[in-house]
C-alpha cells in the first residue's frame, strides 16, 4: 500500500473542550473521488498517488480516519444577516492539521461529512453542484492571489441529498491555514469564562501571528492585524469585482482567508448593487456593500476581545473604537493601491482616485463589463465609441505618460493585475450542469485549466472572456447548498 503522507498534528484539540465537540464523519455508502487538486497535494506534502487509491478516497469520503487524526466539530456563534446565532460546523468536521514539510500547519477539514451537534435541522450533507462550485470557484481565488481557503478534493457519496430536489451527495476536503472565525471568539466572548476568550486569543496568536505569543499588547495587536488583513481581503475582492454574497461574522476569518462559498459570483456589469443570493432581499451584502460589512464585522470581533484589550472597560472601548475607526482609511489605502496597478500607475497623484471613480462611474452609466473593460485597457484594444469614454481615455493616457515607464512596462503592470479571465456564471453552470447531469467532468477540467492562470492572456482564454448573453441575466445562486 503507497503512504499517503498524512502528517497531523491537532492543536485545535488542545483547547478548551467547550470550542469543540469530538465527532467522527458518518460514512457514506459508496465514495467515488470525482476531483483531486495534485498541485495542492504536493505542497502539503501529500503523495497524490496514494490519495486517488481506495484506502485515500476513504478518508476524503469520512469512512475512514487517517492515524493521528482527532475528528471534531468546532464551536461557534456569528452575526446572519444581522442576526445573532449559535451556529457552529453543522455539516463540517476538522480531521486535523496537517504538517507540511516546510512545517507549515494547515487545517484538513470534510465539509458534507454528516450531522453533529451544531446541525440543527440540517442533515449534515451537501450536494455535488455546490462542493463543485466552491472547488472551482476557491481555486480561482487562489489563482488572482487573493487569501482563500482552498480545495483539495471532491468526492461523490453515492448517497442522495434532499434539497427542492433528490440531488447527489458530495464531500468537499477544504484546506484552511485555520478556521478560527469572528464567530468563534463572538462563542467565547458569549458563553466562556475570561480564561477561555483569552485561551482562544492566544491560540489565534500563536498560529497567526507567531512571535508575538509574549507581546504586552498583543489582544490589541491581534485586533489590529486582523482588520489590516480584512481591510485588504476585501479590497482585493472589490478589484477583481469578486461578491461573497453571505458575509456574516461566522464566515469570516482570523487568518484573513476568504472563507465559505456559497452564494458568491463575478460581477459582471458594474454595478454596486450586483447581488446574486436569491437570499439577500435588502442587498445587505451587495457588491458595493462589502467594504462596510468588513468594517461592522470587525467591530463585532473588537467587541468579543473587549475584556483582554484592557482591565478597565472604558479604556477597553475607547482602545477598540480607535483602532477600528482606522479601518474605512485603511481599506481605501489598500484599494486605490490596487486600483493605480490596475490601471498601470507606479506613482501617487492627488487626482487619481477621482480619475478612477470617473471611469467606474462611466462603466456605471454605460453598463459597460467591469473585467473586461480593464481587460481592453490592458490590452490597448480599447475601442469605446461613446465621447466621454474617448475623453476619459485621453486623460487617463496623460497621466500614464506623466511617469518615467516605458509603455511596455505600464502594459505588463496591467496585465499582472487584471485577469484575462474570471469564473464567469454561465461558464461555471455549464461546466456543472456537465458535471452533474451527465457525470462528464472535461468542461470542468478545462475551466479549471483556464482559470489556473488567470493572467495569463492566452489564446484558450478569449473564449473564456465573453460576458453572458441577457438572457443569461439576471444571474440568481441559491442558497440549498
Ligand atoms: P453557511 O451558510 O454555509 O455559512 O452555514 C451556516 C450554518 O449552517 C453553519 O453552522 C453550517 O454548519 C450550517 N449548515 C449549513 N448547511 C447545513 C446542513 N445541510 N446540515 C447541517 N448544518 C448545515
Ligand atoms: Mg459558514
Amino acid at each position: 500500500m503507497l503512504n499517503t503522507n498524512w502528517n497531523f498534528d491537532n492543536s485545535y484539540a488542545r483547547l478548551p473542550e467547550r470550542f469543540f465537540t469530538r465527532i467522527n464523519p458518518t460514512p457514506v455508502s459508496a465514495p467515488e473521488l470525482v476531483v483531486l487538486n495534485r498541485s495542492l497535494a504536493a505542497s502539503l506534502g501529500l503523495n497524490a498517488a496514494a490519495l486517488e487509491s481506495e484506502e485515500g478516497v476513504a478518508v476524503f469520503a469520512g469512512n475512514r480516519i487517517p492515524e493521528e487524526a482527532e475528528p471534531l466539530a468546532q464551536a461557534y456563534a456569528g452575526h446572519q444577516f444581522g442576526y445573532f446565532n449559535m451556529l457552529g460546523d453543522g455539516r463540517a468536521i476538522l480531521l486535523g492539521e496537517q504538517i507540511t514539510p516546510q512545517g507549515e500547519r494547515f487545517d484538513i477539514q470534510l465539509k458534507g461529512s454528516g450531522r453533529t451537534p451544531y446541525s440543527r435541522g440540517g442533515d449534515g450533507r451537501a450536494a455535488l453542484g455546490p462542493m463543485l462550485r466552491e472547488y472551482i470557484i476557491s481555486e480561482a481565488m487562489h489563482a488572482f492571489r487573493i487569501p482563500t481557503t482552498r480545495s483539495l478534493a471532491v468526492v461523490t457519496t453515492g448517497e442522495v441529498v434532499i434539497r427542492e430536489t433528490e440531488l447527489l451527495g458530495a464531500v468537499l476536503t477544504r484546506v484552511a491555514s485555520s478556521h478560527l472565525r469572528v464567530g468563534t471568539f463572538q462563542y467565547a466572548a458569549q458563553w466562556g469564562t475570561i480564561e477561555e476568550l483569552q485561551a482562544l486569543a492566544d491560540y489565534a496568536v500563536q498560529r497567526h501571528f507567531p512571535g508575538f505569543e509574549n507581546a504586552p499588547n498583543r489582544y490589541l495587536f491581534l485586533l489590529e492585524e486582523v482588520m489590516k488583513r480584512q481591510a485588504a481581503l476585501v479590497a482585493k475582492w472589490q478589484l477583481v469585482g469578486f461578491v461573497h454574497g453571505v458575509m456574516n461574522t461566522d464566515n469570516m476569518t482570523i487568518s484573513g482567508e476568504t472563507i465559505d462559498y456559497g452564494p458568491c459570483a463575478f460581477m459582471d456589469v458594474y454595478d454596486p448593487r450586483t447581488v446574486f443570493s436569491s437570499i439577500d432581499t435588502q442587498g445587505r451584502y451587495a457588491y458595493g456593500n462589502q467594504p462596510y460589512i468588513a468594517g461592522w464585522n470587525i467591530a463585532r470581533f473588537a467587541e468579543s476581545i473587549l475584556p483582554l484589550l484592557h482591565d478597565e472597560e472604558e479604556k477597553a472601548i475607547e482602545l477598540a473604537q480607535e483602532t477600528i475607526a482606522q479601518f474605512p482609511t485603511l481599506y481605501e489605502t489598500y484599494w486605490l493601491q490596487g486600483m493605480r496597478t490596475k490601471l498601470g500607475l507606479c506613482t501617487e497623484e492627488e487626482e487619481d482616485k477621482k480619475l478612477i471613480g470617473e471611469l467606474l462611474h462611466l462603466m456605471y452609466t454605460h453598463r459597460a463589463d467591469y473585467t473586461n473593460t480593464f481587460r481592453a485597457l490592458a490590452l490597448d484594444e480599447w475601442d469605446f465609441c461613446a465621447e466621454e469614454f474617448r475623453d476619459w481615455h485621453t486623460r487617463w493616457q496623460a497621466r500614464v505618460n506623466r511617469q518615467d515607464m516605458t509603455k511596455d512596462e505600464v502594459q505588463q503592470l496591467m496585465r499582472l493585475n487584471n485577469p484575462a479571465i474570471i469564473p464567469r456564471n454561465h461558464r461555471v453552470e455549464e461546466a456543472l450542469e456537465a458535471a452533474v447531469e451527465r457525470g462528464d467532468y472535461s468542461v470542468m477540467e478545462r475551466l479549471l485549466h483556464a482559470l489556473s492562470d488567470p493572467y495569463a492572456y492566452t489564446k484558450e482564454q478569449d473564449d473564456y472572456a465573453q460576458p453572458p448573453a441577457p438572457s443569461d441575466r439576471p444571474y440568481r445562486t441559491f442558497c440549498g447548498t
